[in-house]
């Protein structure tokens, strides 16, 4: 199986970061195709506790190979950083490398993140004002400044002067804001250029070669389905393609070399920032799974909002990805609970439905139908074996299976590497 996918199945923070992290063991490179340091995995392992934003999870293996593809957006002084914090800690960047064409996050497209946000006003998408929106929308618009590009000066500084010039016009006329000094903006990125040379390869090239060499590769996705620009919960969702399919356009793989994808579903849903989420607990078992699972952004900060596990979304994030096996993560958290709920299909205006509407106004106004399992109060992190769980985490666990027509490859049941039970062997 030489090249797998690891997709989060929902709004993100599915706990993707701790899988890759764990099969990275097995593998010989860990590639990242889409978003930027909006993203944010926790990683607990042996070196450390730490918060990746661009780096892959993969680092940690020193004879991983991690790449940056080309479908994510790099802010360099947060890259830089993370660099820095990794070498800090002794773990090697040698074996880290950033795609050419990546697109970078300019100092306007902070700026513009946090102006478009706030002129929003109550309709603000919730974004992480990082810059990652405007830098895609450049990207689009045919405006975006690539890694690759501050390799070269002189064309560097002829585009970024036009370039400038434009996002210059509306931060002044439309937001009032103070201009950027292009003088500025070029000294500061191509110092960051010098610093990045390094790292700075045709990275799809390399991923072709690895697999051709008959390497394993992973690749690592951010955020989730439900926040993909096209099948997420429009306009609530990210900038770009989080599914299987912006894998290959993210890295320049083809699909035909996809052997797997494994869809990360945290086992209820969690979501952070605006924007419908039909099994969202308003009440004090909402607060009790925010309490004890610490569900706070690993980027932000952000408390997220918690809820039932809602598997109308589930079966169209795993139908529309093509998952070929599940990844259950957190089953420890919901032992605090006495009895569970899955959310099997919604009711709208006197209708039964078993796909979620792509209109956001009308999957807020959907009232979502559960059937109720017993829990099994019970703490199960110190479990390794399928058949060691209590038979009510295994029944649930076998619904979860059913509704989504998929087999769980792996189940979570606490943060650390080996707090894990392997049901078959995804890779
Ligand atoms: P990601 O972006 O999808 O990797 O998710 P985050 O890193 O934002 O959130 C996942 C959090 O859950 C991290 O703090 C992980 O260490 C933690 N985590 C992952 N799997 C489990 C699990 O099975 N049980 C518990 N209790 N925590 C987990």
């Amino acid at each position: 199986m030489p090249a797998i996918a690891i997709i989060g199945a929902q709004w993100g923070d599915e706990g993707k970061g701790k899988i890759v992290d764990l099969l990275a063991e097995k593998v010989n490179m860990v590639v990242r195709f889409s978003g930027g340091s909006n993203a944010g995995h926790t990683v607990v392992n042996p070196c450390g506790e730490f918060r990746m934003h661009l780096i892959p999870s993969g680092i940690f293996h020193r004879e991983v190979t991690c790449i940056i593809g080309n479908g994510v957006v790099i802010d360099p002084a947060v890259l830089l950083e993370e660099i820095e914090e990794l070498k800090g800690h002794d773990v090697a960047v040698d074996r880290l490398f950033v795609s050419d064409r990546a697109h970078l996050i300019m100092p306007y497209h902070l700026l513009l993140d946090g102006l478009e946000e706030e002129a929003r006003g109550s309709g603000a998408l919730g974004t992480t004002r990082r810059g990652i929106g405007p830098a895609y929308m450049d990207k689009a618009g045919r405006l975006g400044i690539r890694t690759g590009d501050l390799l070269e000066k002189g064309a560097f500084l002829e585009r970024l002067r036009l370039v400038l010039d434009q996002k210059n016009r509306i931060l002044t006329r439309v937001y009032e804001a103070q201009p950027l000094v292009l003088e500025e903006v070029y000294e500061k990125y191509c110092h960051y250029g010098e610093l990045l040379a390094p790292f700075i390869r045709e990275t799809d090239l390399m991923v072709q070669e690895a697999l051709e060499r008959k390497e394993k590769v992973l690749l690592e996705g951010a955020q989730g389905t439900l926040l993909d620009v096209d099948f997420g919960t429009y306009p609530y969702v990210t900038s770009t393609s989080t599914m299987a399919g912006g894998a290959c356009s993210g890295l320049g793989l083809s699909p035909m070399k996809l052997d797997g994808i494994i869809g990360v579903f945290k086992v209820y849903t969690t979501r952070v920032g605006s924007g419908p989420m039909p099994t969202e607990l308003l009440d004090e078992t909402g607060e009790l799974i925010r309490e004890h699972a610490h569900e706070r952004g690993a980027t932000t900060g952000r408390p997220r909002r918690c809820g039932w596990f809602d598997a109308v979304v589930g079966r169209f994030s795993a139908r529309t990805n093509g998952f070929s096996s599940i990844a259950l993560t957190r089953l420890d958290i919901l032992g605090v609970l006495p009895s569970l709920k899955i959310c099997t299909a919604y009711r709208l205006e006197g209708k039964t439905l078993i796909n979620p509407p792509s209109s956001v106004a009308m999957l807020a106004r959907c009232e979502p139908l559960y059937e109720e399992l017993p829990g099994w109060q019970t703490d199960i992190s110190p479990i390794r074996r399928f058949k060691d769980l209590p038979r009510e985490a295994r029944n649930y666990v076998k619904r979860l299976e059913e509704l989504l027509d998929c087999p769980a490859s792996i189940i979570s049941v606490g943060e650390r590497r080996e707090q894990t039970i392997m049901v078959s062997e995804p890779l």
